[in-house]
């Protein structure tokens, strides 16, 4: 008569089945739950509906337990339509239980999905929190590395540049720069960074600082400059990249958190590998406008100091915008430094919060180096 009824696969514990477990067929019926074990028919365990005692649990958490009171038996199934056969065939018996479960079995889910939830949200607060904090740390530790570093960088930048042969060391524009950078020199952040000039000709108005203090300029700026210390301006803004190491610092952000832990530990081969190309990016295509900026106040700091009116680097900003229709290439340095009319602003209004001291013009003769390269 039990096979009028749904079947569900399941098993039974007992001590008269070999290992005290067996797979088993279970049947309900109006009064009693039935399991026979496999093989078909072997033994045949029955539990009332009236005394049955439910429990979930198993791997899944989904498996329901029937149990005698005494617990000698249980009969267990794992299949969906079991616990809602029980509900319907136990009319009304078992439904307390059956809910009951299942408000408990629902309350762990939602546990499990909260612990899920929160553990995602914690992981992401950690990468997020680990990353920027790495990142902050690797800041601080660029001042903490070595200007060889900066140095070792510079060189195989400049080695990648390809740049046109330098100027002769006596050539008058070269004699100009070098006197410049030896005027601002005691005044740059960083004392012992050994600053080096070399002119390369060609048209563009332009100047650069690679990391460790190696200074390029253009014969076309020498060119367009009105006064030595208009040159003197840029010059301070670009020894000010050099001494504030923009270069590193966009090379270890470029590079990621990688290049952060490298910096961190002082691992720098790594660095050093990949770090020349993104300085040279950097360099040519401008560091960041909050770099720029320390560029601008630091430059403007050091002409101070050095007695050099800050207000000359503001003039060249000035000079380009003005020319910058005019002369071809004069857009070089203007376009990797741009908000000019912002930048111009900036400088003078720093200007008037440094101490008044008396401004001198530079003895160095611009028109002998312009000259000289006509
Ligand atoms: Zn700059």
């Amino acid at each position: 008569m039990f096979d009028s009824y749904e079947s569900f696969q399941g098993g039974v514990f007992h001590a008269s089945v070999p290992e005290g477990r067996a797979g088993a067929s279970i049947y309900l019926t109006h009064s009693e739950i039935v399991a026979k074990t496999q093989p078909e028919g072997e033994q045949t365990f029955s539990i009332r509906l009236s005394e049955c005692q439910l429990d979930l649990g198993g791997a899944s958490g989904r498996m329901l337990f029937c149990r005698t009171p005494d617990r000698s038996l249980t009969i267990f199934c794992e299949e969906k339509g079991f616990a809602q056969a029980l509900h319907q065939d136990a009319m009304g018996t078992l439904s307390e239980q059956l809910s009951n479960l299942c408000m408990t079995q629902r309350r762990s889910e939602n546990q499990f999905r909260f612990w899920v939830m929160a553990s995602a949200v914690l992981l992401v607060v950690l990468c997020v929190g680990g990353y920027y904090g790495v990142l902050a740390a690797s800041r601080a530790a660029v001042h903490a590395l070595p200007i060889s570093v900066d140095e070792k960088i510079g060189t195989i930048a400049m080695q990648s540049m390809d740049l046109e042969e330098p100027l002769d060391e006596e050539h008058p524009a070269n004699q100009l720069v070098a006197g410049i950078v030896d005027r601002l020199k005691p005044h740059a952040a960083i004392r012992e960074m050994d600053f080096n000039v070399v002119v390369v000709e060609s048209d563009e108005v332009n100047a650069f600082a690679l990391p460790g203090g190696e200074i390029v300029v253009y014969t076309g700026l020498i060119e367009q400059a009105e006064s030595a210390e208009q040159i003197a301006g840029v010059i301070a803004h670009e020894m000010s990249h050099a001494t504030l190491r923009h270069g590193l610092q966009s090379v270890s952000q470029s590079l990621g958190i990688i290049a952060a832990i490298q910096i961190m530990i002082g691992d720098v081969g790594g660095l050093l590998a990949l770090g020349s190309e993104l300085a040279q990016e950097s360099i040519l295509t401008g560091y960041s406008r909050g770099a720029e900026t320390e560029a601008d106040l630091e430059g403007a700091r050091m002409l101070h100091a050095a007695h050099i009116d800050p207000k000359s680097m503001a003039e060249f900003f000035e000079l380009l915008k003005e020319q910058q229709g005019d002369i071809p290439g004069v857009i070089a340095w203007i376009s990797t430094h741009p908000q000019h009319a912002q930048r111009i602003e900036n400088i003078i209004n720093y200007e008037k919060t440094l101490p008044k001291v008396e401004y001198h013009l530079l003895d160095l003769d611009l028109s002998a180096a312009q000259q000289a390269l006509k």
